[in-house]
């Protein structure tokens, strides 16, 4: 029995079900449903809420939603190898959690939920989708989304590029301008190597993000268009690097009022939607 349920510790559900770890699933367990439950309180007070997750694998997580009081978890898990251990959670608490096996990639997640339910996002993700999983969220038509958080974990690099300003002129990216054009974006703590069975080679974070509700507007399209252009060559100043674009960049930069010697990384987010804005207005007069 653990310390949040009565289920089974975490380490003998692998080891009934033989869930030894996919490297090509991104599979890094969390065994510590004290960690597990940290990250859960993570996305607020679960009262009333239901959870999307992303590969609960053997459910360590997915048992800490439950156990910190998700009306609902609504889980997606490729491996089949996992729906044997999740099924005995699912028992445990019964008609709050629902397991697809399936590819998150492929999943639209409108069709899970209800009409009414509070939703939020949280997980453990494998490492090789999550940053496509995130962009697809931060995509999503209409704004504001069907989610009210996204609580998710990343390598701590990619955390770091989600969560940069141009004050930090290594890791400000596009990553950056999309997350921080749509949501308020954040840190919450560091997991170290060691939390994890097996252990990967880097530090992990939690990262927290909030949509905002009236982003600045531009189409998602657009933005994604100039900040590919203006980092595809960040060395370079926007006069040069936004030529891909198809449009004359001195005029482009002069109607978003932005330097045109300017290079990419010291663009806040307010002058790509700028530059989106009136690329949109150019390509359309
Ligand atoms: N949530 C568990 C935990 O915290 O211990 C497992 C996290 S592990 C980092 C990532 C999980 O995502 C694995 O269970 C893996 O099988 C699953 N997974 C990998 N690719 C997936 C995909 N395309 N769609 C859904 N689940 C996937």
């Amino acid at each position: 029995m653990s310390a949040i349920d009565d289920l089974p510790p975490l380490r003998d559900v692998i080891a009934a079900h033989g869930l030894a770890a996919k490297k090509s699933l991104g599979q890094n367990f969390l065994l510590d449903l004290n960690l597990t439950s940290r990250i859960a309180r993570a996305s607020g007070p679960l009262d009333g809420v239901t959870v999307i997750e992303v590969g609960p694998g053997p459910g360590g997580l997915t048992r800490a939603l439950l156990a910190c009081g998700a009306a609902r978890v609504v889980a997606v898990e490729r491996d089949e190898r996992c729906l044997a251990a999740l099924a005995e959670i699912a028992a445990r608490y019964p008609g709050r959690l629902d397991v697809t096996a399936g590819d998150a990639l492929r999943t639209d997640w409108t069709t899970l939920i209800r009409p009414g339910e509070t939703v939020r996002i949280v997980a453990n993700l494998p490492y090789n989708i999550g940053t496509e999983l995130l962009v697809r969220w931060i995509e999503t038509e209409p704004w504001p989304p069907f989610f009210e958080s996204l609580t998710l974990m990343f390598q701590r690099e990619v955390a770091e590029r989600i969560t940069a300003t141009p004050d930090d002129p290594k890791d400000y990216g596009r990553l950056a301008v999309l997350c921080n054009w749509r949501c308020e974006t954040k840190i919450a703590f560091d997991v170290s190597p060691s939390a994890f069975t097996p252990p990967p080679k880097v530090t992990s974070s939690v990262v927290r993000l909030i949509p905002r509700p009236e982003p600045l507007p531009c189409r998602g399209k657009d933005l994604s268009a100039v900040t590919a252009a203006a980092f595809g060559q960040r060395r370079k100043m926007l006069r040069q690097s936004l030529k891909p674009l198809g449009v004359d960049p001195a005029v482009l930069t002069d109607a978003a009022g932005i330097d045109p010697t300017a290079r990419a990384e010291t663009v806040p987010v307010e002058g790509f939607v700028a530059l989106a804005r009136a690329l949109r207005a150019l390509r359309t007069s």
